[in-house]
């Protein structure tokens, strides 16, 4: 199969070769010709198997195709992202793509100044790439009008409503016309999601490409076991004794991020931090720097990180595990990427032995344990597996006991196709319950 026996028009196959894409993956495979046949969509996919081009693509030749010129302050495609980051991602992405079509692609997100987005709003894009927040803000100020809106794209759907922007998508959501061409692209699809899906899609056609809650097999995984407190040492050690290169570290809060980049820096060592706190310029040019290998160590909350595709990213390193189970899976998705090994880290505390339970049942492995000799737990983890069951009481233990040993390994990589195996329910569910369009807790910058 090919691009153009997918129905692609010459300019887009003429940016495809460009960038070297050769053969469709199995989410654009499916969701190309559906696109372009006009059919709303509801797909389990997530970054690292092409789903953006999945849906720009199409996208791209129904606006080069069909329909009238863009008007003012109008917008005919709009394409929601949870983050700051990932909408300049995808818009570079849409910008690569549309290189040899007279087209208008821009991106607008918050925390950076509303006016020049106003300003070039007024002649009208065809292609908006946007957040929710900002988005709103724009359209209230009378910057943006939907008449001519013919299709809308929800990436990531499952963050946006982990980040509490149900509200602001209900509200778009009623700003929208109602005939209009709907894709929703989601990692998981959790009870929410199908609630919003059955709001807002019509009659959609389904694509799971990538199992779900299955992590990628081209990445080594396991664990270390530690006291907490001496989790920036065993850091340290590990990196040192590993000569890491280029690790992209994920600690739980805003305040881990800064107290393990001060300790980093305060050893001579080329770390750097993003979160939501750090203003947007910040955040882009420490992003960017570190994809240029020019910072060795970036540290990052979940939310600043989600979605990003960093090419060759050879290890990502758990300093703390995440909250959410399948924040595990978005995270060592960051290496291993397009069919490349990569290795995941985890330093485990015995206070997260029920976080690692979660993330070991839901990927349905067992993570090797190996234990750094001096780093030994006061505090040990107890034994987990993927049973979902935390095997022993942690008790003071004689000698540390190594175990696991990937019973049960049963995950798949990346672009593969639907239907290979039926996806694992955790048995410890997932804290993540944002009811669908009310006004709940907003947990924007974590
Ligand atoms: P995405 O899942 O959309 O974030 O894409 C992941 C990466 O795969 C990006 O770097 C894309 O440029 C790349 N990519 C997407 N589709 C293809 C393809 N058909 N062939 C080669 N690379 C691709």
């Amino acid at each position: 199969m090919t691009f153009a026996t997918l129905g692609l028009i010459e300019p887009l196959l003429r940016s495809l070769e460009t960038l070297g894409y050769q053969t469709p993956t199995p989410v654009q495979a499916q969701a190309i010709p559906a696109v372009l046949a006009g059919r709303d969509l509801m797909a389990a996919a997530q970054t690292g198997t092409g789903k953006t081009a999945g849906f720009a693509l199409p996208l791209l030749q129904l606006l080069a195709m069909e329909g009238p010129k863009v008007t003012a302050n109008s917008v005919r495609a709009l394409i929601l992202v949870p983050t700051r980051e990932l909408a300049e991602q995808v818009h570079e992405a849409v910008r690569q793509y549309a290189e040899n079509l007279p087209l208008r692609t821009y991106a607008v997100y918050g925390g950076v100044s509303i006016n020049p987005q106003m300003m070039k709003l007024r002649s009208g894009v065809d292609l908006l790439v946007a957040t929710p927040g900002r988005l709103l803000d724009l359209f209230r100020q009378n910057a943006l009008k939907f008449n001519q809106l013919q299709t809308l794209v929800l990436d990531e759907a499952d963050r946006m409503l982990d980040l509490g922007f149900s509200e602001e998508l209900a509200n778009i959501y009623r700003a929208l016309p109602s005939r209009r061409q709907t894709l929703l692209f989601s990692a998981t699809f959790s009870d929410d999601i199908r609630l919003l899906a059955g709001q807002m899609l019509n009659d959609p056609l389904t694509i799971e490409v990538s199992p779900r809650n299955v992590a990628a097999n081209t990445v080594k995984q396991w664990i270390v076991t530690v006291d907490k407190k001496r989790k920036p040492e065993l850091f340290v050690h590990l990196m040192r004794k590993g000569k890491w290169k280029q690790v992209l570290v994920f600690a739980k809060t805003r305040n881990g991020v800064d107290a393990l980049v001060d300790k980093l820096q305060g050893l001579g060592i080329n770390a750097d931090g993003i979160h939501g706190d750090k203003p947007q310029a910040t955040r882009q040019r420490a992003l960017d720097r570190f994809k240029a290998s020019e910072v060795q160590i970036l540290v990052a909350t979940d939310v600043a990180a989600r979605g990003l595709d960093i090419e060759d990213l050879p290890l990502v390193v758990n300093f703390d595990l995440p909250i959410v189970a399948e924040d595990y899976i978005h995270r060592i998705g960051r290496t291993g990427r397009a069919g490349s090994t990569g290795e995941a880290i985890s330093l485990v505390c015995a206070d997260e032995v029920n976080l690692l339970s979660a993330i070991e049942t839901l990927t349905r492995q067992t993570l090797k344990r190996q234990n750094e000799p001096d780093f030994e737990p006061e505090h040990r983890v107890p034994d987990t597996d993927a049973s979902g069951q935390v095997v022993k009481k942690p008790k003071k233990p004689k000698k540390p006991k190594a175990s696991g040993g990937g019973g049960g390994k049963r995950n798949l990589g990346r672009w593969v196709d639907s239907g290979e195996v039926a996806p694992a329910e955790p048995s410890i569910k997932p804290v993540r319950k944002v009811p669908v369009f009310n006004t709940g807790p907003r947990k924007r910058k974590p």
